[in-house]
């Protein structure tokens, strides 16, 4: 265990969850259904897979697997509902409903934050400071736009008001990295926007969305709006591929992102894409270096390394490379790797047994095409699947650990002496989903971010993220935004 030291901060404006420290805090069943009318049922497949604790290869509980069958019926409820309740309810209700939600998250924040670290491997002090405080503001900040739509989309003259209508069934595909909060991006606007949807979590992740399974009936809601069926790539697929589906909010990798995109082409199904990332996270030379250091740290070793706009390529000016590298040396060697569920520990455990492969694959790759790897000397837990804290140099923009998105602990750093070169450096990749800047010139601040081609771009700061403000990608990190009143359009029918 390395030494500890000071901890990230990764608080955001949303903390008040209280600390929970132990899995005492939470039941888990021995076996969940599908979530279908607002019961758990059994699977017409028949099937059951385990969800494990990552931290210590520890079975969870077994979750139903939907098969074609039973994605049919969620589909079923969802589009009955849909006609028969929540399309046809005053706006205002639906906003109550929404409000109920989130109000029964922020009560059970304790318990669900302990079962994201556990089913997740993230560390406590995220899920409770960041997941779940956020997923909750996402449903309010949606239950408040329900009965405002027409304000939010106002129609022309010629058009009549109640041509703004929702887009009907929808199907909606979540990963892993922050199962609760992306299931509350995706549910949140939908409902508010009068949708119902049938959600598929991760399959490695099911847990906490299963919990929400048990919030949203603990709301009332009416039967069938929200369906939660769990499952792996065949599940996703059924569901993508089901006539019943009027539209597709996927939120994954590039590669799975381009097969959904094919599959649907022709068929009239809207869809959104929240894709993979690589993002460039850039220093100035006159930056306030410690700050900096901090914030790079925050961006790429938050959750560890496994987010989408992960800072995972760091540019520094070269006069301050070397002391920055320095620095950042130093900083990684405080930070604690272990229990997710101890408060002091900055990474937890990486996701599942594959993501550690894939990890492994890329950092090797990245040896092989001479980079100079840098991981401090910190023992890790004998069980479970772990990552050191890992920083490359000397590689090139051509390397595969520059080019690729590893969804783990690993930096790689390049220097650069110019505003023109960095930015160049920073646009040279397939990816466009976010980006940092490091300055105390305000007018660098407009002229870089203006330039890099990203959704979001952080200004002396990293992984801040709020209900209201949009989020999404350019190029291959997808097409379509959520958060904010962008994320509330693709939900809604204009004509
Ligand atoms: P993944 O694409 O393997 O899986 C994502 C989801 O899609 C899972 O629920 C999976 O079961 C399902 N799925 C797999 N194959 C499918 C198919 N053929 N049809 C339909 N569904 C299918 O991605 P992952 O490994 O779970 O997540 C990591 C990826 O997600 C990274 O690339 C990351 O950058 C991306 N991500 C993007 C955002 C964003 O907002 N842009 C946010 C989080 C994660």
């Amino acid at each position: 265990m390395a030494k500890k030291t000071k901890v990230l901060d990764f608080h955001s404006k949303w903390n008040y969850a209280p600390a929970p420290e132990s899995a005492d805090h939470v039941e888990v069943n021995k076996s969940y259904g599908l979530f279908i009318n607002n019961e758990f049922t059994d699977p017409l497949s028949g099937k059951y897979f385990e969800t494990i604790n990552p931290a210590r290869e520890a079975k969870l509980a077994e979750v139903a697997e939907a098969g074609p069958q039973d994605v049919n019926r969620a589909v079923q409820a969802a589009s009955t509902a849909f006609h028969k309740v929540w399309s046809v309810m005053p706006p205002a209700e639906r906003g109550k409903y929404i409000y109920r939600i989130a109000r029964i998250i922020q009560e059970r924040a304790r318990e669900l934050a302990v079962l994201e670290s556990m089913n997740g491997g993230k560390p406590i002090r995220e899920s409770r400071d960041v997941d779940i405080p956020l997923a909750a503001a996402h449903f309010f900040y949606y239950a408040g736009w329900a009965d405002k739509l027409d304000y939010a989309f106002p129609v022309k003259h010629s058009q009549k008001p109640e041509r703004i209508k929702p887009v009907g069934v929808c199907g909606q595909i979540i990963p892993w990295n922050f199962p609760l909060l992306m299931a509350a991006w995706k549910l949140a606007p939908a409902l508010a926007a009068g949708n119902t949807v049938v959600l598929k979590p991760a399959e490695t992740t099911p847990l906490t969305a299963l919990k929400l399974a048990e919030i949203i009936r603990d709301a009332d809601l009416p039967p069938g709006v929200v369906n939660i069926i769990n499952g792996g790539g065949t599940t996703g697929a059924a569901l993508v591929n089901h006539p019943g589906i009027n539209k597709i909010a996927f939120t994954g990798s590039t590669e799975v992102g381009k097969i959904i995109q094919k599959s649907i082409a022709g068929t009239g199904k809207k869809y959104t894409l929240e894709l993979g990332g690589k993002a460039a996270n850039i220093v100035f030379a006159d930056a306030a270096i410690d700050q900096a250091v901090e914030g790079v740290v925050n961006g790429i070793f938050f959750n560890q390394g496994h987010v989408c706009c992960a800072g995972s390529r760091l540019f520094v000016q070269e006069p301050v490379a070397d002391l920055f590298i320095r620095k950042l040396k130093d900083r990684i060697e405080t930070l604690i790797i272990g229990d997710p569920l101890d408060k002091n520990t900055d990474i937890g455990a990486i996701n599942s047994k594959e993501q550690l492969m894939k990890i492994k694959r890329l950092v090797k790759a990245g040896l092989n095409e001479g980079a100079t790897c840098y991981q401090p000397d910190c023992s890790l837990p004998s069980k479970g699947f772990w990552f050191r804290p890992t920083l490359f140099t000397n590689v090139t923009q051509a390397n595969r650990v520059v080019q690729e998105e590893i969804f783990g602990p690993v930096l790689s750093i390049q220097t650069f002496r110019t505003v023109e070169e960095a930015i160049e450096k920073a646009n040279n990749i397939p990816y466009g989903l976010s980006g940092g800047v490091w300055t105390d010139k305000g007018a660098k601040i407009f002229n870089v971010s203006s330039q890099i081609r990203a959704g979001v771009v952080w200004a002396n700061t990293f992984n801040k993220f709020d209900p209201s403000s949009p989020f999404g990608g350019y190029k291959e990190s997808g097409m379509g935004r959520e958060g904010g009143l962008h994320g509330l359009a693709p939900y809604i029918q204009m004509n």
